[in-house]
C-alpha cells in the first residue's frame, strides 16, 4: 500500500529513544516509517485519537511457542517432567496443520490484543501454518523451526529440517514481516551437529539461532554428566554462542557463563512468569548480564506455562522477582524493564529500527488507554506501564505502519471465528 499515511493525535509518546524522552503531541507516519514525533502532524489518510492514551513501541516477545495457547490450563500445578510427558507431548503429537493454524491464529490474536508486535518463536510447521497465520494477522514474526534429535543420527530428522529452514529463509528473503530461523530445542535434546549446522545457517543468513538454555538445574547437570560441559559451554564448543544466538531462560548460569554470553554478543530471553510457574528455581541474573553488557529481552514462553502472553505482566514479574530475590527495591527499575520489552528485544533480533519511536524508525506501536480508572492518576507513565498496565488496557496495535487494532477492535482477524476454531482444535488435542 504505497502512499498511505497514519497520524495519532493529541497523545503522550513514551518514545524509548536514546534519551528516553516522553513527548506530548502527535505522531505521524508514512507507509511503514515514522516521519515526525510530537508537535502537530499533517492530515493523514488514517487518523487515531490518542487523547488520554499513551503510545509506546510495540512490545517484542523474545521467546514464545505461538500455538501453545491451545494447551492453556491443561495440566497446571504439575512438576515439569510429568507435565511434559503426560500432558504436553501426547497432546502435541496430535497436532495437524489445521489445528496448528487454529492455535497460531489464537496466539497471534492475543499478541494484537496485548500490544505485542514482534516475536521470536520456536515450534513446528513454522514455514506452513504459523507463518501463514502471522502474515494474515499482520504481525512481525521470527519463525524458529524447532528441532529435537536426541538419540537420532545427525543425518536424520534434524538434518532434513535444517535443509527446509534454509529453503524457507531463501524463499522469504526481503519479506518485511517473516524471518525463518533455526531453533534447536536445547543442548539436552539436540545433537552437537545440529547446533553446528544451526550456527552456520544463522551466521550465513544473519538470522537468530533460537534455543532454550539452562532453564532448570536438572538440565544443567544432565548435560554436564552426558557431555562433560554445561549448556553454555556446549553452545560455545559448537560455535552456536554467537551474536545471532538468543538463549531462552538462563536461570542456572554461572558468573563465568554470564561473561561468555556477553563476550559473544548473544542475547538472553528472560521468561520470569514461566520460570516461576514451572518452579525452575534459578533466577536469571539480569543485573549481572546488564553489568556485563549482554542484551536481555523478555519472553512470555508458551501460553501453556504462563498462562497468558501478556508481556506487560511479564515486565512486572521481571522487576519484582529481582527485587524480592535481592532484598533490594532499587534493582531493575521500571525504565530498565521497559527497555527489555522494547528496544533490547529489537536489538537482540538485530532490528534497531524497531522498539523505539523516533524519526526514520519502523512504525511498530501500541497504545494504552490511560483513561481507565485503574490507571488514574498518571504520575509516571513508564512506571505505570511496568507496574499497573495489563495487556487488557491496550487499545491499538500498529505493525509496519498498518493498524491491526484500533479502539479495541481487531481489524485483521475475525475474533469470533478464531476463538471458535481454537476451542474445537483444543478439544481435539486433549480428547
Ligand atoms: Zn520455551
Amino acid at each position: 500500500m504505497p502512499g498511505t499515511s497514519l497520524a495519532i493525535r493529541n497523545t503522550t509518546l513514551v518514545t524509548q529513544d536514546a534519551e528516553r524522552r516522553v513527548v506530548e503531541g502527535d505522531l505521524y507516519m508514512e507507509d511503514e516509517r515514522i516521519v515526525s514525533v510530537g508537535g502537530k502532524a499533517p492530515e493523514a489518510d488514517r487518523e487515531l485519537d490518542g487523547t488520554g492514551q499513551v503510545v509506546l513501541p510495540g512490545l517484542v516477545n523474545l521467546h514464545t511457542h505461538v500455538p501453545m495457547g491451545l494447551l492453556r490450563g491443561y495440566g497446571d500445578d504439575m512438576l515439569l517432567e510429568p507435565w511434559l510427558q503426560e500432558r504436553i507431548w501426547p497432546a502435541e503429537a496430535k497436532l495437524t496443520p489445521e489445528s496448528m493454524r487454529a492455535g497460531a491464529d489464537l496466539g497471534h490474536l492475543e499478541m494484537i490484543l496485548n500490544g505485542v508486535t514482534s516475536y521470536l518463536d520456536m515450534y513446528f510447521m513454522e514455514s506452513g501454518p504459523i507463518a501463514d497465520s502471522c502474515r494474515a494477522a499482520g504481525l512481525r514474526g521470527w519463525c524458529g523451526e524447532g528441532m529435537v534429535d536426541v538419540g537420532q543420527t545427525p543425518d536424520g530428522e534434524a538434518n532434513r529440517k535444517l535443509k527446509e529452514i534454509e529453503d524457507s529463509i531463501k524463499a522469504t528473503a526481503g519479506d518485511p514481516l517473516i524471518t525463518h530461523c533455526p531453533s534447536p530445542h536445547g543442548t539436552y535434546t539436540c545433537n552437537r551437529e545440529t547446533y553446528e549446522a544451526s550456527a552456520r545457517i544463522a551466521t550465513e543468513y544473519g538470522v537468530p539461532m533460537h534455543t532454550h538454555c539452562s532453564e532448570t538445574r536438572t538440565e544443567v547437570y544432565d548435560v554436564l554428566e552426558n557431555q562433560g560441559a554445561r549448556p553454555v559451554e556446549v553452545l560455545k564448543q559448537t560455535g552456536a554462542l554467537s551474536a545471532n544466538a538468543v538463549l531462552a531462560h538462563c536461570g542456572w548460569v554461572t558468573k563465568g557463563e554470564v561473561q561468555d554470553i556477553a563476550r559473544a554478543g548473544a542475547a538472553v530471553a528472560h521468561c520470569p512468569v514461566s520460570n516461576l510457574k514451572l518452579a525452575t528455581g534459578g533466577v536469571c541474573p539480569v543485573p549481572e548480564l546488564h553489568d556485563a553488557g549482554a542484551l536481555v529481552g523478555l519472553g512470555s514462553d508458551g501460553a501453556a506455562s504462563n498462562n497468558t502472553t501478556d508481556l506487560f505482566e511479564s515486565m512486572k514479574f521481571a522487576a519484582l522477582v529481582q527485587k524480592q530475590h535481592r532484598w533490594d527495591a532499587t534493582v531493575l527499575p521500571a525504565q530498565r524493564v521497559l527497555d527489555m520489552a522494547t528496544r533490547d528485544g529489537a536489538d537482540a533480533l538485530k532490528r534497531p529500527d524497531l522498539g523505539r519511536i523516533e524519526e526514520g524508525a519502523t512504525a511498530d506501536l501500541c497504545m494504552v488507554d490511560f483513561r481507565r480508572p485503574q490507571l488514574v492518576p498518571r504520575h509516571d507513565a513508564v512506571s505505570d506501564l511496568v507496574y499497573a498496565v495489563s495487556g487488557r488496557d491496550v487499545s491499538a496495535t500498529v505493525v509496519h505502519g498498518r493498524v491491526l487494532m484500533a479502539e479495541g477492535r481487531v481489524e485483521t482477524l475475525d475474533v469470533d471465528a478464531v476463538v471458535d476454531a481454537a476451542r474445537a482444535a483444543a478439544a481435539g488435542l486433549t480428547a
